[in-house]
């Protein structure tokens, strides 16, 4: 079994991991190619002449609803760290909060082994 000393140190790994907050969205980065609203554009007939591919950003919102915007390409850089950084602190929050269930586990433990 893990020791507390040891789960302890690896809470303080973890969040010393920490993202900058400020910096992130939560979605997803899809490339795809997409059709415009002409009815004369040849894209509405011919999967080829597909305008894009568009850098598209979409997001969940409430049940099963998702919104997509078009990423401009000077932020795509930026949009697809915040994305990266997002899932990382979703991760390391996952991760020290199983470390502190398993830590708490361990003192409930020893308390009542030690009763
Ligand atoms: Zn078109």
């Amino acid at each position: 079994m893990t020791s507390e000393r040891t789960l302890e140190r690896r809470r303080e790994q973890l969040a010393g991991r920490l993202p900058e907050v400020g910096e992130l969205i939560r979605g997803s980065v899809v490339e795809r190619r997409m059709r415009c609203g002409k009815p004369s554009c040849r894209c509405q007939t011919d999967p080829d002449a597909a305008h894009g591919p568009y850098l598209l950003l979409m997001t969940t919102v409430g049940r099963g609803k998702t919104r997509t915007m078009v990423i401009p390409r000077d932020e795509a850089r930026w949009v697809r760290g915040a994305v990266r950084r997002y899932r990382q602190l979703e991760e390391l929050l996952e991760s020290i909060s199983e470390t502190n269930w398993q830590l708490l586990k361990a003192r409930a433990d020893r308390g009542r082994v030690g009763r």
